[in-house]
C-alpha cells in the first residue's frame, strides 16, 4: 500500500451551451497515509466525482498534482483501483473472469489468476458465484463483484465512487461491513466518495467535508471501529 497525495487540484470545465468556464474543484489538497480509509462527503456538484476522476487519471487537472507513493502520478495505471457507481462488469464474461480481467491485462498466465481471483471471492464470500454471469446476480451480487474486481488487481490506492449508492438499504450495510472487514484483512488506502454522511462516517478513519470544490473540514473519526 502507498500514500496518495494530493496537492493543490484544481479543475476547470468550459460549459459549451452557457459559453462560460465552472471551477468544480477550487483548491483541494488532502494527504492520506498508507492504509488510512479516508471518506469525501458533500451534497449534489460539489465536485466529488471530478476529484475521484482526476485521482484516477481518467480527467486531466487544470492545476495542482497527485502523486502516490511520493511519485507524481498522470494518467490512469494499475496502482490505483477504482469501483463505480454502476456495476461496470463485463457483461460476456463469468465472474471468475471479469474478477480476473486486471491481473489478465498485466498479463498473469491463466492459472495464476484465476487462483487470485477464486482467493478474493472467497474473501468476499463469493466462491458459488465464480462461473455465474453478470445478469444472472441481483445487483448487490454485481457491485461486490466489482469491489473484489478492483480489490484482485492489488491496487496501492483504492478509489471508490458511491459504490453503494444504487443497491437497497438493507444489501447496503451488508456491503459495508464486508468493505469493513476487508480492508482490516487487506488495509489498502483508500478514497471513498459519498453523499451519506453515516455511510462515511462508518466506513473511515477520517471524514473530509466538501462544498462547492473546497474541503470545508477535514476530522477525525475517533470512535473505535465497529467490530464486524
Ligand atoms: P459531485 O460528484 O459532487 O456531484 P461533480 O464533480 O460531478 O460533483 O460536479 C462538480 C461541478 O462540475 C458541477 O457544477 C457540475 O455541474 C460540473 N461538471 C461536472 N462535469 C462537467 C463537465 N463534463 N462539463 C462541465 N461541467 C461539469
Ligand atoms: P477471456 O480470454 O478472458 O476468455 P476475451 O477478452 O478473449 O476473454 O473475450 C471472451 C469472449 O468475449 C470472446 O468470445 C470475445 O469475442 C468476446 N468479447 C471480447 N471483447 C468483447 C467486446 N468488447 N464486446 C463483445 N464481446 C467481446
Amino acid at each position: 500500500m502507498k500514500s496518495l497525495e494530493i496537492r493543490n487540484l484544481q479543475k476547470t470545465y468550459f460549459d459549451p451551451y452557457a459559453g462560460t468556464k465552472v471551477t468544480a474543484v477550487q483548491d483541494v489538497s488532502l494527504d492520506i497515509r498508507e492504509g488510512e480509509f479516508v471518506s469525501v462527503v458533500g451534497p449534489s456538484g460539489c465536485g466529488k466525482t471530478t476529484i475521484l476522476n482526476m485521482v484516477a487519471g481518467f480527467l486531466p487537472a487544470t492545476g495542482g498534482e497527485i502523486r502516490v507513493g511520493g511519485r507524481p502520478v498522470k494518467g490512469p495505471g494499475a496502482d490505483r483501483g477504482v469501483v463505480f457507481q454502476s456495476f461496470a462488469l463485463f457483461p460476456w464474461k463469468t465472474v471468475l473472469d471479469n474478477v480476473g480481467f486486471g491481473p489478465k491485462m498485466r498479463g498473469v498466465p491463466k492459472a495464476e489468476r484465476d487462483r487470485i481471483a477464486r482467493e478474493y471471492l472467497a474473501l468476499a464470500g463469493l466462491s458459488h458465484a465464480a462461473d455465474r454471469y453478470p445478469n444472472e446476480l441481483s445487483g448487490g451480487m454485481q457491485q461486490r463483484v466489482g469491489v473484489v474486481r478492483a480489490l484482485a488487481n492489488d491496487p496501492d490506492v483504492l478509489l471508490m465512487d458511491e459504490p453503494f449508492a444504487s443497491v437497497d438499504a438493507q444489501t447496503r450495510m451488508t456491503l459495508q461491513e464486508e468493505l469493513t472487514r476487508i480492508w482490516q484483512e487487506k488495509q489498502h488506502t483508500v478514497l471513498f466518495i459519498t453523499h451519506d454522511v453515516g455511510e462515511a462516517v462508518f466506513l473511515a478513519d477520517r471524514v473530509v467535508v466538501l462544498s462547492k470544490g473546497r474541503v470545508m473540514r477535514d476530522i477525525p473519526v475517533t470512535l473505535p471501529r465497529p467490530r464486524v
